[in-house]
């Protein structure tokens, strides 16, 4: 065994050998790969090795494409066959509300160039005759989808890797990690040591047991998992004969099926809602190439349903069940990259669809690895998404909510509710007793709307019950004044003598004086966004940063790996240390006012002030900004004082008639305003040029700020997209996001977000279109629900187009 390497690669199922290759592909040949038994011993080898394209993330599917497209290559390059079937495939719905769902699905795909179809039933029977037609309403028909031979795939990647200089030592077993003083790893093994500059925990079944060898606890747990292989079917061989075809794949969504030809007969598996977690905590090391105990009762109900639709399987013998574990994340994503707060150790595990998912992880973590940017917008699956809040038992909640729910629809106002409640401010109770609905965002309960007693949300594609009272709330704040909790932003503490300098290099934006905020956009190398924040100077060398609640961790992980070594500046992620309210709308600052003894006329306190004060007997910081757009004010403070200041203003605004505002108000009141949002229309595909942020981005200062120089050269080339609001004639649906825009009829560009304006009275989407085409107002559409609406530019803000309200 070699004593030295680059990389060092844990495991040998189909997302360590992906790995493996893609290093050696893009050039790092240094690599080992250390596999505890053969290839393929964890979750791989009893895969029933289906892959597909579609997924409900445009940047998942993206990678999804990518993958099946690499097969070809793997194969030819390696001399490997990997069994590729590529049947095509359907996704059926029994239900309209079904249909409604993989209308948006396929929407979704658009812009992207996917090829998939609507087709009525009777087409879905006329393409797969096993399925009985009258139980489904429609279905979509899918070219790209097939299933391949697992084991075979994988020693395709691992051959090719090979090929390339990779060297694969099998049964290896990596049982401790330990980091040296200059940032390698000793990688201690059964059969000696390795010394590696990186390691890469692709353990699949053991990656949480890898993880905790260097003090993680990886937000990842197996689930047991079912299929069954019938006998030869008769239906099956005369099918094949007929037609020369193999019979195509079918997810039965309502009966939460998939099912696949296999040989003569068919295979059939479920995801149970009664599921199962495997070794919840903690892997067996002797577990082998092993089968779990078939229990064909816990997963009866959906095989009932399956037979239904499925008739020809009521006359077919059932010849093997297959029960195999692997693993998941709490939102079923990978957990891919490179881990914060430490050096050189990488993840990339969690992967539950390795052989639709394996190639593009694969491709992501070694340009990460090699180039220090994975390449395309992987936060769907970047392990930062989550913080230390994704505990064991929050992951065993999840995990379980999310593969019982795998072929539910999830529609875009339902909140789900494992492993909740969780993280709460000192308020909830307060908000809840007024009616508060709830929905988590990195654990932290947040107040979506305030629902009338008796109300409730009803699950819908369309406009639902929450309709009139958002639009009431919002409308509250445009009339007089609104309260809303804003805890859920990301807050950081920057200090020391280095901090303004540090922030200068970071942040795209000045550095703002003291007792003042700037809006701060940050930039990656390649000059696109990996943040939006409001940077506030509290005092010299003191330094306050919010930004989103979701991109903590991945945020922190930036900065840190930024931060200079001589310790002159402080970083501290405050999370709820620092908790917040928000009070906005005409009648606010008459309403603080009342709260404090300090001018805070427009002259003394002017837009984009911060500072400490006193509300009443609290200490808070406020400063006077307002992402409604409104005049307004955001407080924050220590947790302590969260109750005693709600109640506060709360009484005092009593006069004003305030009133409680959630998160829902709060999207239709930016949307008067066009205001971008973080993950949404501000991501790391976008430039700041694009996203209508260059107002932002001081590229006269003197300081080399990472990315200026990308962003010097989108400003003289123009960048390729605009960001842009359209008003859409919608009925009674709003866009959600990843709808497709059109121009003349030609499908040009794609939604980020949007919804309805209460305040103006009007459906709003906001989206990218390509620049040349950006400030054509007529002509536009924008399809909602499989149904094409017709939509006209809003060239500027329906709501303030001049700040007047919002700066004086
Ligand atoms: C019944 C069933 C059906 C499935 N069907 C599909 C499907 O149709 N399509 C699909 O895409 N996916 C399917 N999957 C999921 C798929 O199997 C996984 O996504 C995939 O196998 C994950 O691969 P992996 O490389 O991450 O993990 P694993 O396959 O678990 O590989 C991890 C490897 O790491 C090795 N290892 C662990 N610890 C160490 C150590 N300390 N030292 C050295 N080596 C170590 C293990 O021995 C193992 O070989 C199915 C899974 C099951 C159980």
């Amino acid at each position: 065994m070699k004593s030295h390497a680059r990389v060092v690669v844990i495991g040998g199922g189909v997302v360590g050998c992906s790995v493996l290759y893609h290093l050696t592909k893009f050039g790092l040949t240094d690599v080992v790969l250390l596999e505890r038994s053969e290839l393929t011993s964890g979750s791989t080898w009893h895969a029933a090795g289906g892959m597909h394209t579609i997924n409900g993330d445009p940047n998942v599917a993206k990678l999804q494409k990518y993958t099946v497209e690499l097969y070809k290559e793997i194969e030819e390059y390696s001399g490997q066959d990997i069994g590729m079937h590529m049947t095509s495939g359907l996704m059926l719905a029994a239900t309209n509300e079904r249909f409604d769902w993989m209308k948006s699905l396929l929407a979704k795909g658009k812009y992207a160039g996917g090829e998939a179809t609507l087709i009525s039933s009777r087409e879905a029977h006329e393409m797969m005759p096993l399925l009985d037609p009258d139980q489904f309403v429609g279905a979509v028909f899918d070219p790209h989808e097939g299933h391949l031979d697992p084991y075979g795939t994988t020693h395709a990647y691992a051959k090719s890797a090979k090929k390339n200089g990779a060297d694969i030592y099998l049964h290896t077993k990596v049982e401790d990690l330990v980091q040296r003083e200059d940032g390698s790893w000793r990688v201690i093994t059964n059969k000696g040591e390795i010394i590696a500059e990186h390691v890469v925990n692709c353990g699949g079944l053991w990656a949480r047991e890898i993880g905790r060898m260097v003090g993680l606890e990886l937000p990842v747990l197996a689930m047991e998992h079912m299929y069954l292989i019938t006998e030869d079917m008769p239906e099956v061989i005369e099918f094949n004969k007929t037609t020369g075809k193999e019979l195509m794949h079918c997810v039965d969504f309502d009966g939460e099926i998939y099912i696949r030809q296999e040989r003569n007969g068919m295979l059939m598996g479920t995801y149970e809602k009664a599921c199962r977690p495997w070794s919840p905590i903690q892997t067996p090391w002797d577990f082998g190439h092993e089968l779990l105990a078939e229990d064909l009762e816990r997963i009866s109900g959906e095989l009932e349903v399956g037979f239904r639709h499925f008739p020809a399987f009521n006359n077919a013998g059932i010849k093997k069940i297959i029960n195999g574990p692997f693993t998941f994340s709490p939102d079923g994503n990978p957990l891919v990259g490179p881990v914060r707060g430490m050096t050189n150790f990488w993840s990339a595990c969690a992967v539950m669809a390795g052989f639709s998912q394996g190639g593009g992880v694969g491709l992501a973590l070694a340009n990460w690895m090699i180039h220090g940017d994975p390449g395309f917008d992987v936060f769907a699956m970047d392990v930062c998404r989550y913080g230390d809040f994704a505990t064991l038992g929050y992951t065993n909640a999840k995990v379980r909510e999310n593969y019982s729910r795998r072929f539910s629809i999830r529609y875009p106002n339902e909140e789900l509710p494992g492993a909740r409640p969780f993280l709460t401010t000192p308020v909830y109770d307060k908000l809840k007793a007024e009616g508060a609905v709830f929905g988590a965002s990195y654990g932290l309960e947040q107040p979506l709307w305030f629902a009338p007693a008796g109300v409730e949300d009803a699950f819908s594609w369309r406009r639902s019950t929450d309709f009139e009272t958002v639009g009431a709330e919002a409308k509250a704040v445009r009339d007089s004044v609104g309260l809303m909790e804003t805890s859920g932003f990301a807050k950081y503490k920057i200090t020391g003598t280095g901090a303004a300098a540090w922030l200068d290099r970071l942040l795209a934006s000045r550095v703002p004086a003291p007792g003042r905020m700037v809006l701060a956009p940050m930039l990656k190398d390649d000059g696109k966004l990996i943040g939006d924040f409001t940077l506030a100077c509290l005092g010299e060398d003191d330094f306050l940063l919010i930004g989103s609640g979701v991109a903590e961790d991945y945020h922190m992980r930036w900065f840190e790996s930024h931060l200079p070594d001589d310790g002159s500046v402080s970083l501290t992620s405050l999370n709820v240390g620092l908790v917040g309210l928000s009070i906005a709308g005409p009648n606010s600052r008459a309403l603080i006012e009342k709260l404090t003894h300090l001018d805070m006329s427009d002259a003394a306190f002017p837009f984009m002030a911060i500072r400490k004060m006193d509300l009443g007997m609290a200490p808070a910081i406020v400063g006077r900004v307002s992402y409604t757009g409104d005049l307004g004010y955001e407080i924050w403070m220590k947790p302590q004082y969260q109750r005693y200041l709600f109640d506060l203003i709360m009484k005092v605004g009593e006069e004003f008639n305030i009133r409680l505002f959630g998160l829902r108000a709060l999207n239709a009141l930016r949307l008067d305003k066009s205001f971008g949002s973080w993950s949404r229309e501000f991501r790391p595909l976008y430039g700041p040029l694009e996203a209508g942020l260059s107002r932002f981005v001081a590229l006269s200062k003197e300081a080399d700020f990472i990315g200026k120089a990308a962003a010097q050269k989108e400003k003289a080339d123009g960048g390729q997209l605009r960001l842009r609001t359209f008003i859409v004639d919608a009925k009674d649906a709003d866009v959600i996001g990843d709808e497709p825009i059109a121009l003349n009829g030609k499908v040009c560009g794609w939604v980020t977000s949007g919804g309805y304006a209460h305040a103006s009275g009007v459906s709003v989407a906001i989206g990218y279109v390509p620049k040349e085409v950006a400030d054509e107002v007529e002509g536009w559409s924008i399809e909602i629900l499989g149904e094409n609406l017709s939509a006209r530019l809003q060239p500027q803000a329906l709501f303030d187009a001049n700040g007047a309200r919002m700066r004086s």
